[in-house]
């Protein structure tokens, strides 16, 4: 599949991701605060960081959602969700291991990246080139690998 990959080395934080995936879900805001994906500072590593969704072969936000509302696209293989049949419980948010699923407070429920079916607006935005959307080949999916391990340790 097809996904988006982050080279942490390339980023300069300036947060165009974040607004224009905040547009692209809204068309209202670039508030950063509703955007799909995050840039986080690590201060003390000296460290940015985007973070979104891995859309995870095994994915434990889909595995534990009571309402049914998280599924995999069978075109562009994204785990999504179904604002209209999520319940607002944040089960999903819980389960995530990354911390990629946020919550829209007005509307009351969870959202995250759907890869805005296939044309990925941060990756359209990224002035330095540390986003892509490519094939997860197995050269990719290793680094993907160390990418998570590196979350967890730095989120821990
Ligand atoms: S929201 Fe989290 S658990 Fe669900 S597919 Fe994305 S990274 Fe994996
Ligand atoms: S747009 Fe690219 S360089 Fe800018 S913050 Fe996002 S990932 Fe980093």
């Amino acid at each position: 599949m097809k996904t988006v990959t982050i080279d942490r080395d390339k980023c300069v934080g300036c947060r165009n991701c974040e607004m224009a995936c905040a547009y692209a879900r809204t068309q209202e805001t670039c508030e950063s605060s509703v955007s799909n994906i995050r840039v986080n500072h690590y201060i003390e590593q000296r460290t940015l960081m985007p973070m979104t969704c891995l859309h995870c072969e095994e994915a434990w936000c889909m595995s534990v959602c009571p309402a049914g509302a998280i599924t995999r696209n069978a075109d562009t293989q994204a785990v999504v969700i179904d604002a209209n049949r999520c319940a607002g419980c944040k089960m999903c948010m819980l389960a995530c291991p990354f911390g990629n699923i946020h919550f829209d407070n007005e509307r009351q429920v969870s959202h995250k990246c759907d890869l805005c079916d296939g044309d990925p607006k941060c990756v359209g935005h990224c002035i330095a080139g540390a986003l892509k959307y490519q094939e997860m080949n197995d050269l990719a999916a290793a680094k993907r690998s160390k990418y998570d391990q590196m979350v967890i340790a730095t989120a821990h």
